[in-house]
């Protein structure tokens, strides 16, 4: 997706629209739209066709280009099929890439998240705390494994673990100071 005709969808504001169609039309599609009579909006895997059905029957197909559209209504000019189609694709276009965006946000989480289990997991088998070392190395794999129920599940447990580890060994430290 990133085609000229998915490009220039998602960029379709309303000054486009309007100078596309005019300013009557762009108002009643915006308002079509919001009353969902479109019924079916398609947009093919390389971005290269847009369908949109609407629920009074009639079809609408862009290929290649906006302009480059076909319309089973009776208009000869831009019509109010086509700006509605926009506005509905480039609803649809928006919210897949900000369904994408976290995705990447999440993945980019958990890696961190594997980076630093791994980090705490060295460090503990350095320190001989073999047990936490090995529930460390679970929420590793859980990482992993994308395991979201396990990582929610343990980590609050393990930092509990953790804590704990550290203020014994604080206390250890300061008694061998006394
Ligand atoms: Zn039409």
């Amino acid at each position: 997706m990133g085609s000229n005709l998915t490009g220039a969808i998602i960029n379709a504001d309303e000054t486009f629209l309007t100078t596309l169609s005019n300013k009557g039309i762009y108002n009643r599609a915006l308002k079509e739209y919001e009353s969902s009579i479109v019924k079916n909006i398609e947009i093919d895997d390389n971005g290269e066709s847009v369908k949109a059905e609407f629920t009074d029957g009639v079809n609408i197909i862009m290929t290649g280009s906006i302009q480059n559209y076909k319309c089973t209504c009776p208009s000869r000019t831009a019509c109010k099929h086509l700006v509605t189609a926009i506005i509905a694709a480039r609803e649809k276009l928006r919210e897949n890439d900000n369904q994408n965006q976290n995705e990447n946000e999440n993945e980019a989480d958990i890696e961190s998240y594997i980076t630093a289990v791994h980090g705490i997991k060295s460090a503990l088998a350095n320190i001989d705390e073999s047990k936490l070392s090995g529930f460390a190395l679970e929420l590793e794999k859980a990482g992993k494994e994308r395991n979201l129920a396990v990582i929610a599940d343990e980590t609050p447990a393990f930092m509990n673990d953790l804590q704990t580890l550290v203020e014994n060994l604080k206390a250890k430290e300061s008694e061998g100071v006394n």
